[in-house]
């Protein structure tokens, strides 16, 4: 099962290069938890294009489940202020590759990537 010979399984584009995407470790070095549904079951074949705003949506995923974490409970890797300047920088870099790409992304939306820049922006970046 190490080849996919359909077409890219977001945007269905065929006869290009397709890359197998899987999830690896998360935004902030984690590993995937492999057994849970939602994360690394089935590995994806995505053209080049989608595989890059896979990725884009991945780091935007992990940065917004450590966002709603913090003033729930301790832990959340945003709380230390590395991690919090790279994820802002991160969003940042995200929004300037959906701003200049043709096709809108068919993962993430400029839209929700803004908001939650809005609600990292109301917080104080912890020392
Ligand atoms: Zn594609």
């Amino acid at each position: 099962m190490d080849s996919w010979s359909g077409s890219c399984q977001a945007c269905g584009t065929q006869g290009g290069p397709l890359m197998k995407f899987s999830l690896g470790k998360d935004f902030f070095g984690r590993p995937y938890d492999r057994l849970s549904p939602s994360s690394d079951q089935n590995p994806k074949w995505y053209c080049t294009l989608c595989s890059m705003h896979k990725n884009l949506q991945r780091d935007f995923r992990d940065i917004g489940a450590e966002f709603d974490k913090l003033g729930v409970r301790h832990g959340s890797e945003l709380s230390k202020g590395d991690e919090f300047r790279r994820a802002s920088l991160r969003l940042q870099e995200i929004m300037a590759i959906l701003r200049g790409t043709q096709q809108p992304s068919p993962f993430l939306s400029g839209h929700d990537v803004t908001l939650l820049m809005e609600r990292l922006n109301t917080l104080t970046m912890p020392v």
